[in-house]
C-alpha cells in the first residue's frame, strides 16, 4: 500500500470541494473507485493525483494519518508542513 495525495478533478465538484485527500492505494491493482482516509469516495477517473501539495489539504484525512499503524509517509509530512503542523 502506498499513500497518495489526490483531489477531485476540476469540474467534478465545486472549487471549494477540491481539497487534497489522502488515499491508500495498492500499487498492483487499479481500483474502479477510491476511498480517501476521511471516507470520501471518488471514481478513479475523477481523481487527479498530485506529486506535491497544492491547494487545501483535507483536515480529516490529515488527522487519520496519525494513527499508530505506521510512520508518516513522505506525502503526509509534506502536507503537515504545508499546514504548519510539522
Ligand atoms: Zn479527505
Amino acid at each position: 500500500m502506498v499513500l497518495m495525495m489526490g483531489r477531485p478533478r476540476q469540474g467534478t465538484v465545486s472549487e471549494r470541494g477540491r481539497s487534497v485527500h489522502l488515499f491508500k492505494i495498492r500499487k498492483d491493482r487499479e481500483p474502479g473507485s477510491l476511498t480517501a482516509l476521511c471516507g470520501c469516495r471518488f471514481h478513479r477517473q475523477d481523481v487527479e493525483f498530485l506529486g506535491e501539495v497544492r491547494g487545501m489539504p483535507c483536515e480529516i484525512c490529515l488527522t487519520r494519518t496519525s494513527d499508530p499503524s505506521g510512520e508518516p509517509s513522505e506525502g503526509t509530512t509534506a502536507l503537515c508542513e504545508a499546514k504548519g503542523l510539522a
